[in-house]
This record gives structure tokens, sequence and C-alpha cells, in this order.
């Protein structure tokens, strides 16, 4: 970060000293998630810490799509702030730093869609490769990693704030508690489900923004890709996403007129939690108005 331009340390330095170093601490931890994979190749991994990865790869992907992305970003349901609270803390110990970061960023993609200040769009500052390779993870370590403002609604709720400050904490804490269940075996698997689980993520800004169809008119280049949507329990239905922002429902497409609903796992989460009375006004768009969108 030392060669950054003026423009960007006066954007830095909106934020205080320790707002700063806690936001720093994310990118870091992500880069010593990677290196820290390498341990695998050591220790090799039991059945046990396979499982033990792909189950914090699962219930921390679904909080950073059922809850950061569908829930706190985009309101596409209610929820009580306890399941709000909760799913930001395990959202958190993905390495997908805190509420308020995500959310700043998220919204800035939505508003300034493949344009400049998109912080990661693959077509904008540049395409192709470096485009691919900007959108899948490089963003993070350039000047726009730091959100132009951070949301209020998220910064005046006390808890979210402390999370948003303190996103470091949880993945450290999962990091301790894989150590201590079974040695470097199980931080290796800790390592390698973290840094599958963030490429995973940022496979939605990449992939998702480059290959796929688009059965919905918008005024960008989401596509709805499945590999993607296999990857991230849903995410991947991206084009139906920027065509409807607020829809707990991503998984949708249109199929010779008719639309078609598609595996979408963090909205059976969503209908799980609507089930136990823990999710209401669970936003799904009629039929009539996706069919007006349709291509
Ligand atoms: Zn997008
Ligand atoms: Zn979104």
């Amino acid at each position: 970060m030392s060669n950054l331009s003026p423009a960007c340390r006066k954007e830095i330095r909106q934020y205080s000293l320790l707002t700063t170093l806690s936001y720093l601490i994310g990118p870091a931890l992500i880069i010593i998630s990677h290196i820290g994979s390498l341990l695998v190749f050591v220790t090799g991994l039991s059945l046990g810490a396979v499982l033990w990865a792909i189950l914090l790869y699962v219930t921390r992907m679904l909080a950073t799509t059922g809850i950061y992305h569908r829930l706190l970003t985009h309101k596409s349901y209610q929820a009580p702030a306890w399941i709000l609270w909760t799913g930001s803390l395990v959202a958190a110990a993905a390495g997908q730093m805190g509420p308020s970061w995500w959310k700043a960023h998220h919204l800035a993609h939505h508003k300034h869609v493949e344009q400049a200040l998109d912080p990661h769009s693959p077509y904008v500052p540049s395409k192709g490769i470096r485009g691919f390779c900007w959108s899948q993870g490089g963003w993070l370590l350039s000047r726009q990693f730091f959100p132009a403002k951070l949301p209020t609604d998220v910064e005046k709720d006390s808890v979210l704030r402390a999370i948003d400050r303190l996103h470091f904490f949880p993945l450290v804490a999962i990091g301790a508690i894989s150590y201590f269940m079974g040695g470097l075996e199980y931080l290796g698997a800790f390592f390698l489900s973290t840094t599958l689980l963030f490429h995973g993520v940022q496979t939605v800004n990449s992939l998702s923004h480059i290959f796929g169809k688009q059965p919905f008119v918008t005024n960008d280049q989401s596509r709805n890709n499945s590999f993607v949507a296999l990857l991230t329990l849903g995410e991947g239905w991206h084009n139906l996403h920027h065509a409807f922002q607020t829809s707990s429902r991503h998984g949708i497409t249109i199929r010779a007129g008719q639309v078609c609903y598609l595996p979408d796992p963090t909205f059976s989460f969503i209908k799980l939690l609507e089930s136990l009375t823990l999710a209401s006004e669970v936003k799904v768009p009629a039929e009539a108005i996706l069919l007006s969108r349709a291509k």
C-alpha cells in the first residue's frame, strides 16, 4: 500500500487509525490463509479433517449469502436482530470482513456496476485475464479496498459496528479451535476451507459477470452461472439478482417464455428460517413481474 496516490491516501484518512488497521488485517489473514493451505500437503487430510473443512465452508458460505447479502444488504426478508448478529459473526469468520465494510462495497457494486466506481468489475479498469484477476481478489490489494463511505444503518447498530471493527476475531477463533481439535492437520483444513471459500465468493464478482446466460434485461454484464451457483449455494444466479435485487430467491430463469425455478440452497435456508418463524416478509417477485423483465 506504499505507492498509493494522494487521492487514495485522502480516502484512507477518513477512517480512524484503529479502523484502518482493523480493516488491513482482513487481506493479511486471507494471504496467510493461502500460504497456510500448503500445510495439507505436509499433514495430509483424514476423512474427519475433510468433513471439518466442508462444514466450515458450507456454514460460512451460507452466512455470507443468506445473512450478509440477502438480509443485511438487500433486506430481501426480515429476521430478528439476534439472527442478523449471529449470522454476521459467522460471516465475519469466513474472512469476508465485517458487515459495514461488506455492505458498503456491495451497494457500490450495484450502484456503479461495470463503471469506474464499481469496486470489482472484470471490465473496469482492465478487461480479459487482468480483469478476471482483478475481480477475483486483486481489487482487495488496491485503493478500492477502502469503501468510500460506510452504511449508516449498520454503523448505528452497536453490535454490528463492533463485529465490523473486530471482524478478524471470529476467523482467528475458528483457526484456534481447528488447531485444538486436530493439530496442524485440522489447522490446514481450516486454511484450505477459508481459501476456497474466499475464491468461491469472488467468483460471483468475476465469473458471474463474464460467463453464463442473461435471461433478464439488465444494464450490466451479470449472468446466471450454474458453476458459481454450485460453489456459492445459489448466488451464481446473478442475472436474476441484478434484475431483482430485493428478491430473496435468486434461482429463477426463463425458458420458452415460462418462469423456471433453479436450485438455490440459500433460499431454502431462508424458507427454513421462515418455517421456524425466524424469517418474515420473504420477498419473491410475482411471475408476471418476472416475465415483464424477460429478454
Ligand atoms: Zn454483480
Ligand atoms: Zn447484491
